[in-house]
């Protein structure tokens, strides 16, 4: 392996969020637009070799972990294959995903058969008539019944929810009786103004702050150490008397740019050093041009690497009406 790849900031990457796909079968309301709505041809998508030559390109750079997100990644045929490509090819790689475990039937126990160990799961409300409101479809009992399937199949879960005053507040009870009852890693994700067209409501930011002090009403919480496998961004905290944990990430009100890992490639092939940069590297020429291109990925990569930016600078002057982080979630993968 190559010398791990700094960035101007001294930040070192170790974990890239590649998409498998950009299509979903949910509608989320703060994800999705219909407005100019297009979805990426069949033949601008990477095949997952391509993804796999970009993964060993990463690997060069120090990527120790992957998660593989979307769109939602099972919306795409094949993925399980690719996942078990993934194993074969880099063994040591940590695997995860995150998804909206809409069709998990059945696939809990394989992932746990290929190595993977953590999943991600997005999971808004507790409720099925507000599911089918924010997300469109009347999937609520297939997600409900996907985390015990994933408990059950012996995976670390994580449920996300997107924190929406006004939406889904009143539920902080109802989620902190669900992570009491099971041993989840329930998180709270501040909502982020992103995507063209996405709407976006001031009156429904519900800060990690305000969280934090409600679900301290709540609940006897005890903040926990960071623990570098699990907690991520995230503020962590143990729920007394409960099996799971709550953790907060707040990458608006107390950013966590400073220790940012991370690189994206979404499922066209750009590579994005920050979420809320809209400035993307194409790989495809390297991809689809002659000879070896591993190298080449790398080299793109490594240049890439230096001009990552501190994102919340961005992400805050978008909240303030500025044209930026343009491209919506469900093409990025969040
Ligand atoms: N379909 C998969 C899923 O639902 O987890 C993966 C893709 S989705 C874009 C990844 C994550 O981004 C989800 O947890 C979703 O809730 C989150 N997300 C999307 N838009 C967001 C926003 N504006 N602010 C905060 N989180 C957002």
């Amino acid at each position: 392996m190559s010398a791990p790849a700094a960035d101007s900031h001294g930040r070192f990457v170790s974990y890239l969020r590649l998409s498998v796909t950009d299509r979903c079968n949910l509608r989320c309301s703060y994800c999705w637009s219909c407005h100019n709505m297009r979805f990426l041809q069949h033949g601008d998508i990477l095949t997952y070799e391509e993804m796999l030559e970009c993964i060993g390109a990463a690997s060069e750079l120090g990527i120790s972990k992957i998660r593989l997100t979307g769109g939602e990644p099972f919306v795409r045929k094949g993925v399980m294959g690719f996942i078990e490509a993934i194993r074969r090819d880099h063994p040591a790689m940590d695997v995860r995903l995150t998804t909206n475990a809409t069709l998990l039937e059945g696939v809990p126990r394989c992932l746990a058969e290929l190595g993977v160990r953590r999943i991600n799961i997005s999971l808004d409300t507790l409720d099925p008539e507000t599911f089918l409101r924010i997300t469109g479809r009347d999937f609520f009992g297939r997600v409900r019944t996907a985390i015990d399937d994933c408990l059950e199949a012996g995976l670390r879960v994580k449920v996300n929810a997107v924190a929406m005053r006004g939406v889904n507040d009143h539920e902080l009870g109802a989620f902190l009786d669900l992570a009491r009852a099971l041993p989840i890693d329930l998180r709270f994700i501040e909502h982020m103004p992103m995507g063209d067209a996405v709407p976006w409501n001031p009156a429904e930011f519900w800060s990690a702050e305000d969280i934090l002090v409600e679900a301290s009403r709540l609940a006897e919480l005890e903040p926990l150490e960071r623990d570098k496998e699990s907690s991520g961004p995230a503020r962590v905290f143990s729920i007394k008397g409960g099996a799971g944990r709550l953790g907060l990430i707040s990458p608006l009100s107390n950013h966590f740019c400073g220790t940012c890992n991370r690189l994206r490639i979404t499922a066209d092939g750009r590579l994005r050093t920050c979420l809320f940069s809209d400035t993307e590297y194409r790989l495809r020429p390297a991809l689809r041009g002659r000879g070896a291109c591993r190298g080449r990925l790398a080299r793109i990569m490594r240049r890439a690497l230096k001009t990552k930016p501190v994102g919340v600078e961005l992400l805050r002057a978008r909240k303030l009406g500025a044209p930026v982080a343009l491209r919506r979630m469900q093409a990025i993968g969040g």
